[in-house]
């Protein structure tokens, strides 16, 4: 199907869905899974599936006015498909929901492991 200008107006209208932005994100999310490929929950470096999570939700991001946001990837989080990852830690049992400290519960669990490493090897 033809993108004509006519079905990108009613994709802007659709509940403040934006086509361009749509498309950023898709963009912006694909390299960030290249640059990032691995859950950064559990830190599983082979998941079947990379997920990326927007930390402050789209919906958020327009009520604010902050488009930007949705493609930068300051906002990404990657999580394996797993529901205890995505599901449960970054939307806390609920898509509706979402967890706006997950970065900081990332980077923590990342800094514990460094830890752990470096009393297992003195
Ligand atoms: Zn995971
Ligand atoms: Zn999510």
């Amino acid at each position: 199907m033809k993108i004509t200008k006519e079905i990108e107006r009613l994709y802007l209208n659709f509940k403040g869905f934006d086509f361009k932005t749509w498309k950023s994100w898709t963009k912006a999310s694909r390299e960030y899974r290249q640059k990032v490929p691995y859950c950064e929950i559990c830190k599983d470096r082979t998941p079947k599936k990379l997920e990326t999570h927007h930390v402050i939700p789209q919906h958020v991001c327009r009520e604010m006015n902050r488009l930007d946001l949705i493609v930068d990837e300051r906002n990404f989080i990657n999580t394996c498909g797993r529901s205890q990852c995505h599901l449960q830690m970054c939307h806390k049992g609920n898509y509706k929901n979402y967890r706006p400290s997950i970065r900081k519960i990332a980077d923590f669990i990342d800094e514990m492991d460094r830890v752990d490493e470096v009393i297992k090897n003195g």
